[in-house]
């Protein structure tokens, strides 16, 4: 956990502890000597022996620290103090204890602190019974009604003078405030301790009674095992999470509290990172849950490997994690560690033979700077994610200026499934117009979003959203019905128009498109070629050969593509031979910079005679004075768009301007609707 104790605090703890129980000991074998019991010498040994091995069939109950666990040695170890006095008793829980601990090869610093944890316990213990009983007593098993209270006192001074040692040991490596592990583990464990030393009284007995009923006590103590793993796993579910392993929002909740309680107590800070996965809805959608799951089991390794033993990694749900920093310097630090992780997560993942490749976005929030409570802190961080989601930049840090456009975001995410639903997202239509001859031979379907408190959204505000939420796939089909609806209206109305709806990023990737194309083409009765897509160079690039291969399909079924917003981002004429396109749409930042700018005028010249020797079609976007039509016209361009002839506006009024124009000479229409 975050903010261990300074070393020096931990290790004269540890040697303290060592020195005392060795004292202990000494103690106890000086005091000791010619006290063991005479007539338990064989059934006490078949007890230590039992101790010993208890201690390699442990009951795993801590669930902070294994180091913590109790074993069934315990029960025995406590019948032989009950058997033969705490010296022997001692002496067989440290051979039980020594033994397991140089099994698993543990330093030797740490056997003697566990041993010397043990005597110390053992030690009160007997000092305990000595005091208030007066067991063991030579060749007298009977244990007086009068004395039990005392056997119940040896065994619960035992329990928790055994409990602080191991919890102070624990709270100052980690971090913990002792009562902590006292507050969230001693009632579960103080209930399976006293059900093992319940069993010492009866293990005496049976051991005088006959050896061969020993071996009878190992029902009630696997009963005893069983119900403490038992409860230890549901305890684990309920804090992790089934596909990863990795802790649950539970968990880290947990530990982001006692960070923050921490921070705030010693002047310290505790960072959380949110980590969302790019494109993964997609991917879940397109191949499915099967290599979802198996990706985010990769992304959590991936993410373990990459972080330190002492931060934390969660997942939260879906695609989303987080990451609790263990030692936290300055924020720069914990910038540079997102960093790392999203370089971790960049290497091609393999999914039963598909290779796929992910992205994150993380969000950076501390307590104090930028939250007081662990809500805020977390709140905060989502909202940094959602900036660096959007603006595409890997890693953010809370900032307050986030906050301005972040809640409404953050707000729309939500309603923007349900606005899909519900029909609230409308389709305007912009005029192509021939700039030859100044008829409307086509119209760009627009999306608009109707937004019952906000009034009309533009595209730019949620088609991003819509595209990082995987909600794309549904809205452009959601276009392109009602563009395909509108068309088939204007025919109706005597008008021939073609219609073009802009594609994403997204859908470029999704080879079922030519299919939903095709069954909604066939559905409104529409001929392939009357129907445009945009796309975008920077799409392309996103993935190029996933890209080629539906553009190739949306080809072979008929439909025509246009390359959209020409000259932004890092266009290349090159690319045009490579590209199934027939149309080409000069961005209107060129357009609109041809009045200023000769620059500008050149581009759109050069651009406007090299697309027309490959044959494509030239269509000038942002046309908004009567000075560029001419302009353009003159230059040889083929279309204009822009609001010279008219602002992009609803079906309706799109139809009624088309037929008032028929009898009109000059375009007007300049207001958008709504
Ligand atoms: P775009 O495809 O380049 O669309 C042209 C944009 O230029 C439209 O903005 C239009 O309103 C604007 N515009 C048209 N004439 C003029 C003019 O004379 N001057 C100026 N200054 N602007 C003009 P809008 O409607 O806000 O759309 C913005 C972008 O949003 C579109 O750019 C397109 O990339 C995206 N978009 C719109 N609808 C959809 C959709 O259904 N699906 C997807 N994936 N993207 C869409
Ligand atoms: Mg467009
Ligand atoms: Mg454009």
């Amino acid at each position: 956990m975050s903010l261990p104790a300074p070393a020096w605090k931990l290790s004269a703890y540890v040697w303290a502890v060592c020195l005392a129980g060795s004292a202990a000991l000494l103690v106890l074998l000086l005091a000791g000597h010619g006290q063991l019991v005479a007539h338990a010498a064989v059934p006490s040994a078949a007890l230590a022996a039992l101790a010993v091995l208890g201690e390699f069939v442990p009951i795993r109950v801590f669930r902070r620290d294994a180091e913590g666990e109790i074993t069934l040695s315990t029960a025995f170890a406590f019948a032989v103090l009950l058997d033969a006095g705490p010296l022997a008793a001692t002496v067989a829980l440290l051979a039980a204890g020594v033994a397991a601990d140089l099994h698993l090869r543990k330093p030797p610093l740490r056997i003697w602190f566990n041993a010397a944890q043990y005597a110390l316990s053992m030690a009160a213990a007997g000092a305990v019974l000595a005091l208030l009983t007066d067991v063991p007593r030579a060749g007298d098993l009977s244990f007086a009604a009068a004395e039990l209270p005392g056997i119940v006192a040896a065994g619960c001074v035992f329990f928790l003078v055994n409990s602080l040692l191991v919890a102070t040991v624990i709270a100052l490596a980690h971090g913990y405030a002792v009562h902590v592990y006292f507050r969230t583990d001693f009632a579960f464990v103080a209930a399976s301790t006293g059900m093992a030393l319940g069993l010492a009284p009866v293990a005496v007995l049976a051991a005088h009674f006959s050896l061969a009923l020993l071996p009878a006590l190992a029902l009630p103590l696997a009963g005893v095992h069983r119900a403490a793993r038992q409860a230890q796993e549901l305890e684990h579910q309920s804090r992790h999470d089934a596909l990863t392993g990795l802790p649950n929002r539970v968990l880290l909740r947990g530990r982001l509290e006692e960070a923050v309680r921490l921070a705030r107590r010693d002047g310290g800070r505790a960072v959380v990172l949110l980590l969302d996965l790019d494109h993964f809805k997609e991917i879940n959608d397109t191949l499915g849950h099967g290599h979802g799951d198996l990706l985010l089991r990769e992304v959590a390794q991936r993410l373990r490997d990459a972080l330190r033993e002492e931060d934390l990694v969660a997942r939260l749900g879906g695609d989303e994690f987080a990451v609790l920093l263990g030692e936290t310097g300055d924020l720069a630090g914990a910038v540079a560690l997102a960093r790392r992780l999203l370089g971790a997560l960049e290497a091609p993942v393999d999914v039963e033979g598909v290779t796929l490749r992910v992205e994150g976005s993380i969000g950076l929030a501390a307590f104090p700077e930028h939250g007081d409570d662990v809500d805020t802190v977390l709140r905060r961080a989502d909202i940094a994610m959602y900036v660096a989601k959007g603006g595409k930049t890997g890693v953010e840090v809370y900032d307050p200026r986030q906050e301005r456009h972040s809640p409404a975001r953050l707000g729309l995410a939500g309603e923007l499934r349900r606005a899909l639903d519900g029909g609230e997202l409308v389709v305007h239509f912009q005029p192509e117009a021939e700039l030859a001859t100044g008829r409307v031979v086509a119209a760009e379907a627009l999306v608009r979003w109707a937004h019952p408190r906000r009034g009309l959204v533009a595209p730019g505000e949620f088609v991003p959203l819509a595209e990082n939420t995987g909600l794309i796939g549904p809205l452009t089909l959601v276009v392109l019905d009602a563009a395909l609806d509108q068309r088939a209206g204007w025919q109706d109305a005597g008008h021939d128009l073609d219609v073009s709806v802009n594609l994403s990023t997204r859908s470029l990737m999704d080879r079922r498109l030519r299919g939903h194309v095709e069954e909604r083409l066939a559905q409104h009765g529409i001929a392939p070629e009357r129907l445009e897509l945009e796309i975008t160079e920077s799409m392309v690039a996103a993935d190029p050969v996933r890209a080629m291969r539906t553009l190739a399909d949306l080809r072979d079924l008929g439909v025509r593509l246009a390359l959209d917003d020409f000259g932004t981002g890092f266009s290349s004429l090159a690319n045009l031979r490579d590209l199934p396109v027939t149309s080409l749409k000069v961005d209107k930042s060129f357009i609109l910079g041809m009045a200023e700018r000769h620059q500008d005028a050149v581009i759109v010249t050069a651009t406007v005679d090299l697309a027309r020797r490959l044959g494509l079609r030239v269509v000038a976007e942002g046309v908004e004075t009567a000075a560029l039509w001419d302009r353009l016209r003159a230059i040889g361009c083929d279309l204009a768009q822009g609001y010279h002839v008219s602002r992009p506006v609803d079906g309706d009024r799109f139809t009624a301007w088309l037929a008032g124009r028929a009898t009109a000479a000059v375009p007007v229409l300049r207001r958008e609707a709504a």
